[in-house]
C-alpha cells in the first residue's frame, strides 16, 4: 500500500546551511541599508522598465531563495517610500528602528495567532498594554487592543461607544433597534478614518457632525454644545464625541478638559483620536495637557507614528471592559474555552476587536520599549516637537515663506510667497520637485482654501541640519519657479 503513496512535500529548505547563510546575507544588507539611509535620495521616481516588470505571470514553479533575494534587491528595495530617511515628514509616517525589523524577523520565526489561547503571544501583549496605560496615564484597569493602526483603534473604539449609546441590543438588531437616529461629534479638523467609521457603524456621514475649528484648529465647544441640544430636539440621539490629541493638519489639541465635561454632563462617550499627539504624554511639558486620557471611555493612538515602531501597529484603550468585551465577544463552538491547555479561558484579544487570526505585532514593541525606555522616547518626541519650533522659526525669518498656522506640536504648515500668480499651483509644483529632486518628502495641506506644504516630524532620524537644508532648498527651488514662470 504504501509504496502507492507519492513521497511528501515541506516547505522547509532542502539545505538549512544554504539559507542560513542568505538570512545571514540577509541582516547584514539590511543593518547596512539603514546605517547608510542618509547618503540616499529620500524618495526616487520607479523606471518605467522596474514598473513593467511587476506584471509578469504568476509563478508556477518553485525559485532559488538566492535568486529572489537578488530580485529584491534590484527591483523592490531601491524604490522605497522613504520613510526610514532623515528628511522624510509626509503625512504622520513613523521611521521605525533596527530592533524593531529584527523583532518582526523573530514575531515571523514564532508565527503564533495571537487571537487568543494560552501562549507568550499574547502575555507580551497584555503586558505591552498595560506599560501602554501606565505611560499615558489611562486607568489599569481599562481594556485594549493592539491594531493596524488609529484608523482600526477608531472603529474599534467608536463601536463601542454606538453600541453603549445605542441602548437597546444593536449588535442583534442593528440599527433599527436603536433609540432614534444615532449622532456622533467632532471638529472639521478630525481625521478621515472617524469619517469612515461612522459610515461603516451605520451612521452615515450624516450622523457624523463636523463643528467648526477657531484659529488655533481646535473644536469650537459651544457650537458642539449647541449642536448636541439641537440634535436632541429634534428627537435624535447624541453617542459620542471625538475629541483630537493632535489634529492630522496642523497638530492641534481640542479642549479635551472642556468636552470631557461636556460628555460627563450630558452621558456622551467620549473618544480621544490621539493618533500621534497621545504619546506627547512622554513629554513633562505635555503631560498635563493630557491628564484628561484619564477620563476618555476610549482612546486611540499609533504606535507606527510617533513611537517609531516599524509598521504595523497602533493600539486603542477603553475604559470600561466589559462594554468592551461585549462588542465583539462572539462563542461558536470551534472557539470554546477550555478549563485549561492552550484553549484556557485567559482574556483573547479576538474578543475585542474585528480582527480573528492576529499576527504577533506586539513583540515589536515589548522589545522597542525595553530596548529605548519610556523616558529616551520621550526624549526623541520632545526633539522633534523642538525641531518644529525651529523649522517655524526658520520659516518666520524667510520673507520669501509664510507660515499657514500655529505650531502647536511637530507639524509646521507653510508656503513660498515669493512670486505672484497662483500660489497655490507653485507650492504643488514646488512640493513635486522637492520629492523627485530627492532632497525632501513633506506632504501638502490645504487650510483656509489655501495650499502649502506640511512638515509633520515623527522622525527620530532628522537633525536641524536637515531643516536648514530644506528651508534653502525651498528657496532655490521656489526661485527658479518663479524665474522660470
Ligand atoms: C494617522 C492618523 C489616523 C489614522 O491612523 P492610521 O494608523 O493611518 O490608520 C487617525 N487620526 C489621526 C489624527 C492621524 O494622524
Amino acid at each position: 500500500m504504501t509504496d502507492e503513496l507519492p513521497p511528501e512535500e515541506t516547505l522547509d529548505p532542502a539545505d538549512w546551511e544554504a539559507l542560513r547563510a542568505l538570512g545571514h546575507r540577509m541582516v547584514d544588507d539590511s543593518l547596512d541599508w539603514l546605517r547608510d539611509v542618509r547618503e540616499r535620495p529620500v524618495w526616487q521616481p520607479i523606471p518605467d522598465a522596474v514598473r513593467e516588470s511587476f506584471r509578469s505571470p504568476a509563478p508556477r514553479t518553485p525559485a532559488a531563495p538566492e535568486a529572489i533575494y537578488r530580485e529584491f534587491t534590484e527591483r523592490v528595495l531601491p524604490y522605497p517610500m522613504g520613510n526610514v530617511h532623515p528628511r522624510f515628514w509626509g503625512w504622520v509616517i513613523g521611521t521605525g528602528t533596527p530592533l524593531g525589523a529584527l523583532a518582526d524577523m523573530l514575531a515571523a520565526t514564532m508565527n503564533p495567532n495571537c487571537g487568543g489561547a494560552d501562549h507568550s503571544g499574547t502575555l507580551v501583549e497584555h503586558q505591552v498594554l498595560d506599560w501602554l496605560k501606565e505611560l499615558l496615564g489611562v486607568p489599569m484597569e481599562a481594556s485594549g487592543l493592539l491594531v493596524s493602526g488609529g484608523s482600526m483603534a477608531n472603529l474599534v473604539g467608536l463601536t463601542v461607544a454606538r453600541n453603549v449609546a445605542g441602548g437597546a441590543d444593536i449588535r442583534k438588531t442593528g440599527l433599527a433597534g436603536a433609540p432614534g437616529r444615532l449622532v456622533m461629534y467632532a471638529s472639521t479638523e478630525t481625521h478621515s478614518s472617524v469619517r469612515k467609521a461612522a459610515e461603516l457603524l451605520g451612521l452615515g456621514t450624516d450622523g457624523l457632525r463636523l463643528i467648526p475649528v477657531d484659529e488655533e484648529f481646535a473644536v469650537d465647544v459651544a457650537a458642539l454644545e449647541h449642536a448636541v441640544a439641537a440634535d436632541r430636539a429634534a428627537g435624535l440621539t447624541p453617542v459620542c464625541v471625538i475629541g483630537n490629541a493632535g489634529t492630522v493638519n496642523t497638530g492641534a489639541f481640542d479642549d479635551l478638559d472642556r468636552l470631557a465635561d461636556v460628555c460627563s454632563r450630558e452621558r456622551l462617550w467620549f473618544h480621544v483620536d490621539g493618533a500621534f499627539g497621545a504619546l506627547a504624554a512622554l513629554v513633562p511639558e505635555y503631560r498635563g495637557r493630557l491628564e484628561v486620557l484619564a477620563r476618555a471611555d476610549s482612546v486611540a493612538f499609533d504606535l507606527h507614528k510617533w513611537m517609531y515602531i516599524p509598521y504595523e501597529a497602533g493600539c486603542v484603550l477603553v475604559r470600561h471592559p466589559k462594554e468592551h468585551h461585549d462588542s465583539f465577544a462572539v462563542a461558536p463552538g470551534y472557539l470554546a474555552r477550555a478549563r485549561g491547555g492552550l484553549a484556557a479561558a485567559t482574556v483573547w484579544p479576538s474578543d475585542y476587536g474585528v480582527e480573528l487570526s492576529r499576527g504577533f505585532k506586539a513583540l515589536k514593541v515589548w522589545m522597542s520599549l525595553q530596548e529605548h525606555g519610556a523616558e529616551r522616547y520621550g526624549r526623541l518626541i520632545a526633539q522633534n516637537i523642538a525641531q518644529a519650533r525651529y523649522l517655524a522659526a526658520l520659516v518666520d525669518a524667510e520673507p520669501e515663506l509664510e507660515r499657514m498656522a500655529p505650531v502647536p506640536l511637530n507639524i509646521v504648515c507653510f508656503r513660498y510667497v515669493g512670486g505672484g500668480g497662483d500660489l497655490d499651483e507653485l507650492n504643488r509644483e514646488l512640493l513635486i520637485r522637492l520629492h523627485e529632486s530627492g532632497i525632501a518628502v513633506p506632504s501638502s495641506v490645504t487650510l483656509h482654501e489655501r495650499s502649502g506644504i506640511r512638515v509633520s516630524i515623527t522622525n527620530h532620524r532628522s537633525r536641524r541640519d536637515d531643516f536648514d537644508l530644506l528651508v534653502r532648498e525651498t528657496l532655490r527651488l521656489g526661485r527658479e519657479l518663479v524665474g522660470g514662470a
